[in-house]
Order: structure tokens, then C-alpha cells, then sequence
């Protein structure tokens, strides 16, 4: 352990999608091909060894304006707290220079299932007005062994009561068939208690 305490942390994007950010669309015309830019950035980030087969990205809701995009880095960087929704609200935060999402547009974070439970609070914490997310239910961590976190039975239902729209099952059978080849792979899955496997189907 070094000898003096550290004094920050800085959470990159992988070269890889550094790289390609320039070439992303300005605007994604409807949840549907917002969330193929996220299934597609998901199943690329665990392949390239960057952290779970997870993206998320925040667009303007009417116009669907690419405000961010963020993959899951919890490996490359180290960081327990590196999931694709913490990137893509931590990158949307910067270049709008805001710490609410919600002060002066009517943005959405739209990810490739439901949050997990930091991801839950980070959502809720954000200020963005939707959520969108490809499903819910536990084939994510059958398929994957990860560990979500003790959910809410009715998480969609306190974003309702807190004024953030949910929309749900948009590119389902796109996301599970990334966790699928992610799930069938040698990957690390670095939940808190370990790095071991679980049973998946
Ligand atoms: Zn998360």
C-alpha cells in the first residue's frame, strides 16, 4: 500500500470507445436505436476486458440528442463504483456542467437492464426525467452471475413517485443474447463477495 493517502480518482472511457466517440450519431431517433447503440457498446466492452457486458447512454428525450455515452469500466479502472449508468450520468454531468440533469433539459438514461442497486440511487440522484431499460427480472444474473443488489420489488414505481418515467423492454432479446455470450465466456465477474462463478442456466 503506498505510504500516503490518496487525493482523487479520475473514471476514463476505454481507448476503444475514446476513440469512437466522435463517429457516434448526434441523435438516436427513438428508444429503439438508442438502445442498439447500447446493446452494441455493451457486448464490445466486455469482449475488449474493460468490465461487465453493460452500457448506458443520456439523450434528450424529445430531440434524442447523444448527450453521453458510458461503458462499464469497473475492471480498467479499479473502481467498484464504475457501471456503465455512473459513466454515462458522470459524462453527461461534465459537459453539461451540472449536477442535475434536470435543471434545464428533459433527459433520459437509457441502459441495457435495470439498474442495479448503487445504479438505483445514482439514477435516482441524477435529475434525468426517464429511465428506459431493456428489461427487469433475474435472467441478467442467471446469465451473467452477477449480483444486483437487494432491489425494490417496486423500483420502477418510486421513480414514477419521483417524477422519472420508466420505460421497459425496449431491445430485450438484444441484451440477453450479450449476456448470453458474455455468461458462456471465461469473464471475471467482480461482485463484492468474490470473483467466483454461481450457477447460470
Ligand atoms: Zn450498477
Amino acid at each position: 500500500m503506498p505510504s500516503s493517502l490518496s487525493s482523487s480518482f479520475t473514471l476514463s472511457l476505454p481507448a476503444w470507445l475514446q476513440r469512437e466517440l466522435a463517429a457516434l450519431p448526434h441523435e438516436l431517433d427513438g428508444a429503439e436505436a438508442q438502445m442498439a447503440l447500447v446493446n452494441r457498446l455493451a457486448d464490445r466492452n466486455w469482449r475488449e476486458g474493460n468490465g461487465g457486458p453493460f452500457a448506458a447512454i443520456v439523450v434528450d428525450h424529445t430531440t434524442g440528442e447523444l448527450v453521453s455515452a458510458g461503458v462499464n469500466v469497473v475492471l480498467a479502472s479499479g473502481k467498484s463504483s464504475a457501471h456503465a449508468e455512473v459513466m454515462a450520468l458522470g459524462l453527461a454531468q461534465e459537459r453539461l456542467g451540472t449536477w442535475d440533469l434536470g435543471a434545464q433539459r428533459d433527459l433520459a438514461l437509457v441502459v441495457n437492464w435495470r439498474p442495479c442497486v448503487q445504479c438505483y440511487g445514482a439514477t435516482m440522484w441524477s435529475g434525468v426525467r426517464h429511465l428506459v431499460v431493456a428489461g427487469d427480472g433475474p435472467e441478467l444474473e442467471r446469465l451473467t452471475g452477477f449480483d444486483e443488489g437487494p432491489m425494490v420489488a417496486d423500483w420502477a414505481a418510486q421513480f414514477e413517485a419521483r417524477g422519472i418515467s420508466v420505460t421497459q423492454d425496449v431491445g430485450r432479446d438484444d441484451a440477453l443474447a450479450v449476456y448470453r455470450a458474455y455468461g458462456a465466456s471465461a469473464s471475471t465477474v467482480y461482485n463484492a463477495r468474490g470473483a467466483g462463478r454461481i450457477d447460470k442456466e
